[in-house]
């Protein structure tokens, strides 16, 4: 599956090397019907490496995730095999229900139906803390 062969999708580009399984984790494409494709370590004349995840079929993409995993990736629609938009990715400055806080004696693991709200507290690093206990929140990385 090329980039080309892709009707109706998306295409996410630009991933830094190793982020790419976390952001197929994160937007739940494992449980999506869709046809996914994940490339690592693909060579890159402006990154070295990169990943790609394409997705053929029409899927609402959770942005949120992207800025939160790798900001410096790109977003691409396809639609009639034209490449018609690409999306501006950026931290989001909220972060819900994307990561779990693993403190136990946050309130969010009392109060079930509350959801998970991440703040982006250090941008430089990239580090977001739960809006309830502060604990910082951890993201896989490899
Ligand atoms: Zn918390």
């Amino acid at each position: 599956m090329t980039v080309d062969s892709i009707k109706n999708g998306v295409v996410i580009d630009h991933i830094t090397a190793g982020r790419g399984m976390e952001i197929y984790e994160l937007l739940g494409l494992g449980s999506s019907d869709a046809t996914v494709a994940i490339m690592k370590n693909v060579p890159s004349t402006k990154m070295g490496r990169k990943d790609i995840i394409k997705i053929d079929g029409d899927m609402a993409i959770n942005l949120d995730v992207i800025g939160y995993v790798d900001p410096c990736a790109t977003v691409n629609i396809i639609r009639d095999g034209v490449l018609v938009e690409k999306k501006s990715i950026d931290m989001p400055a909220l972060l819900t229900d994307v990561i779990r806080c693993k403190n136990p004696r946050c309130i969010t693991s009392t109060e079930q139906e509350l959801a998970h709200v991440f703040k982006l507290t250090d941008r430089e690093n990239r580090v977001y803390r739960c809006i309830y206990c502060e604990t910082k929140g951890e993201a896989k990385r490899t």
